[in-house]
Parts: C-alpha cells; sequence; structure tokens
C-alpha cells in the first residue's frame, strides 16, 4: 500500500502503545505492574458522571454546535476567570475532543512548512509529532538536569531565529513534573515579548501540583502575552475523564474561528454528553480533585524515595504531574544472560521482560538517560514496582 508521505513522518504515540501492551499482556495473564499509562487510576467523580446519564436521558445526544456548547464555553470562561484571572468570551473559546486535539487543532491552523516550533526537552511525546503533521520543524531546546529540567532564558533567546513562529510549554510538565515559579516565567515571558514569538501553553497539569505552589501561566502575566498566547487545558487530568476526551483552547477570536472552522471538517463537535459532563466537571464541587492532588503527592513521595534508593539512579522531586523520570544510565553498558542495556528502549524492554514493569523509554521524551513512570496507580503497586525495578537493575552486571 502506497501511504501518504505524513504518516511516515510520525510514530505511533509510544505512551499508548505501552500502555496497550501492557494491558495485553495482563489480560493473558501475567502480573504486570504497569507504570506507563499517564492517566488517573480514580473513577470519574459521581456527579460528573450523573450529569452525562441525566443528559443521555434526557436526549442530548444530537450534533452540537462544532466549537461547543455554550453552556460549556461559559464554564470554561468561569473557569479561566476564577483560577487563572484571564477574561476570555465565548467567541475566544473552543472546545475539542481532549487537550491533545486542541493542541494539534492549533498546530494545524497556526504553523506551516517553514516555520520552527520551539519544544523545551524533555517534552511529552506527542509534542514534537504534532508539529511535524502541521509540516513545520520541531526545533527541541535540550534543558539541564542541572536545572531543574527549567528552560533558561538564555537557552531560549538563543534558539529563536526569524523563522520561529511559537514555543509549546507546559507547566506543570510531563514527563518531569517541572513546575516553574511566577519569577521563571516572567523571565521567559521577557523574550516571548520581545521577539514577539507565539505561545502554545499546555496547562493540563495546572491542578496536580504540590508541595503548596501556585500554579501559573504565561497569558495571565499581561496583555501583550495573553495576545500571544493560546491556552490549552481541559478536563482529562484535573477530573479523571480520559475518556470522555473533552479538552479546550482559548486565545485571540481569530485564531478560534480558524480552529473551530477545521475541526467542522474533521470531528465536528466533541461528543454531546460528554460536554454536558464537563460543564458539572468545571461548575460541580472541587472536592474530588484535592482528594486526588493529595494522594498523587502521598505516592510521589514514596516513588521519588524508593526510586532514589536505588543504586546509581537518580530522580528529581518531581513539583506536579503524576510522572517520576529518574536517570538510570549508570545501568547502561551492563548485561543479563547475554543481552546488554544500551539504551532506554533496552531498558524499558529488560524491566518489562525481567520484572513484570510496564514504563516509557526517556528516548521517548527526548532523554535517553531516563525512564519514564507515571505514579497514577496504587501505593501497593509503587511499593511493589519499585521493588522489582531495583531488583532488576541489580542483576545487571
Ligand atoms: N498534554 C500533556 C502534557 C499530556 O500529558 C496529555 C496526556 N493525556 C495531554 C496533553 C492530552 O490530554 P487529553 O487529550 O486527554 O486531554
Ligand atoms: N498523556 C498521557 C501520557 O503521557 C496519556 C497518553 C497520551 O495521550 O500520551 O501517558
Amino acid at each position: 500500500m502506497k501511504f501518504a508521505a505524513r504518516v511516515s513522518l510520525i510514530k505511533p504515540s509510544p505512551t499508548l502503545t505501552i500502555q496497550a501492551k501492557a494491558n495485553a499482556l495482563k489480560a493473558a495473564g501475567r502480573d504486570i505492574i504497569g507504570f506507563g499509562a499517564g492517566e488517573p487510576d480514580f473513577d470519574t467523580p459521581q456527579n460528573i458522571k450523573d450529569a452525562a446519564v441525566r443528559a443521555l436521558a434526557a436526549g442530548f445526544t444530537k450534533y452540537t454546535p462544532v466549537g461547543g456548547i455554550d453552556e460549556l464555553k461559559d464554564a470554561v470562561s468561569a473557569k479561566l476567570k476564577r483560577d487563572n484571572g484571564l477574561t476570555y468570551k465565548r467567541a475566544e473559546i473552543v472546545i475539542s475532543c481532549g487537550a491533545k486535539h486542541s493542541l494539534f487543532n492549533i498546530a494545524q491552523v497556526l504553523f506551516e512548512q517553514g516555520d520552527e516550533v520551539l519544544i523545551p526537552s524533555p517534552y511529552w511525546v506527542s509534542y514534537t509529532d504534532i508539529v511535524y503533521l502541521s509540516g513545520a520543524q520541531p526545533v527541541v531546546i535540550t534543558t539541564d538536569v542541572r536545572d531543574n529540567f527549567k528552560l533558561q532564558p538564555a537557552q531560549l533567546e538563543a534558539a529563536i531565529t526569524p523563522r520561529t513562529r511559537a514555543i509549546i510549554i507546559s507547566s506543570p510538565s510531563n514527563p518531569a513534573g517541572v513546575t516553574y515559579t511566577l519569577q521563571e516565567l516572567q523571565a521567559l515571558a521577557e523574550v516571548i515579548v520581545r521577539n514577539k514569538i507565539m505561545v502554545v501553553s499546555d496547562d493540563i497539569y495546572e491542578k496536580i501540583i504540590y508541595d503548596g505552589l501556585p500554579f501559573y501561566t504565561l497569558a495571565q502575566l499581561s496583555d501583550e502575552l495573553k495576545q500571544l498566547s493560546v491556552v490549552v487545558n481541559g478536563v482529562s487530568k484535573t477530573y479523571s475523564m480520559t475518556g470522555w476526551r473533552i479538552g479546550y483552547a482559548a486565545g485571540a477570536e481569530e485564531v478560534v474561528a480558524a480552529i473551530t472552522k477545521y475541526q467542522s471538517q474533521n470531528t465536528s463537535n466533541p461528543t454531546s454528553i460528554a460536554q454536558k459532563a464537563a460543564v458539572e466537571a468545571l461548575n460541580g464541587p472541587q472536592e474530588s480533585v484535592e482528594m486526588m492532588r493529595t494522594e498523587f503527592q502521598r505516592r510521589r513521595d514514596v516513588i521519588v524515595r524508593k526510586l532514589n534508593a536505588i543504586p546509581g539512579v537518580s530522580c528529581l522531586n518531581p513539583q506536579g504531574a503524576f510522572y517520576v523520570f529518574p536517570n538510570v544510565a549508570a545501568y547502561y553498558g551492563r548485561s543479563f544472560a547475554g543481552k546488554t542495556i544500551t539504551n532506554s528502549a533496552e531498558m524499558a524492554t529488560y524491566l518489562l521482560d525481567e520484572s513484570n514493569v510496564a514504563l516509557v523509554p526517556g528516548g521517548d521524551f527526548g532523554h535517553d538517560e531516563h525512564i519514564r513512570l507515571s505514579y497514577a496507580t496504587s501505593m501497593e503497586q509503587i511499593e511493589r514496582g519499585t521493588d522489582r525495578i531495583g531488583e532488576a537493575l541489580l542483576k545487571l552486571r
């Protein structure tokens, strides 16, 4: 079969691939501990599910406006005002089928061949491929672990060329849980505004943030920055609604109009009843959000301590999201049963084969010395899984 060239520009999402592989092995009876999936292990809160059931019973099952129902746009607008101090009207908000879909649509309407899009690394696996699919060139800026993987203003400045169109930035980030302070964002903002590049701010982990740190998004720092920004967020992580596929983008009216036009020729509207559920998520009681956040923080404390206790492994303490990104390169070059581990993909395969632990190679996030573990799983699995990793690593000679 002859395929369009764009298909060979990208790879299957590594996170979703590992997740599927772990699930298949589990179904086949293997005692797999899954650190692969980047999705909360909690059920969607009952009030949100009830809202969807009510919508279904009421026959809210037809096409909705392409960019989402007004009720949901109003809930998003109120959220952006309440939580982020940002004012966006309906025409500046578009609802999509998940934050990934919003990011994809933004890239499709803003970027094209000849453009460069800056992506600090470690980065979420899909950013680069989403940029490739737009025809633009992703320009990866490798951050340093000694800077806690935070992009430095001088690095940003050095990466900007006349072709630079935008930067994709996320705080807290996936995979390293990098969470910028206000001062750090202000320093980056100065470079962004002076060079007039656009900002795609992926705020999906806004509510999963630890140690009492406040959340800031670049758009709230100044009017100029708001004009340059498209804010992306969604309900997947905050409300444990990964399967419902509701995300959104807020930005200049003309950008939102372009996304809505684009969306009208692919998915049309996001699922009608999921939109009603998202209204309840944003407007309803928020206790479950804090419950999940507290539990993630407890798990983070345990997993970071246990990983750092393995000789040769070093793991930063993430301040948000639900991933850890330890460096395991001390074990590269070592072997077990005649097989030498030389990179993160081989390490992930070894740990799956040898210790039944599923995780994602760091190379997929731009840092091959690392592996990524999601701790959106039970404390018991975290305890057992990290023990298994330690035992497997110590078998390498
Ligand atoms: N951004 C980041 C950084 C993510 O980790 C994810 C993972 N789901 C997404 C966006 C997409 O989320 P969704 O499409 O489920 O809203
Ligand atoms: N974002 C999650 C992850 O990084 C979910 C899967 C995906 O869409 O990548 O594992």
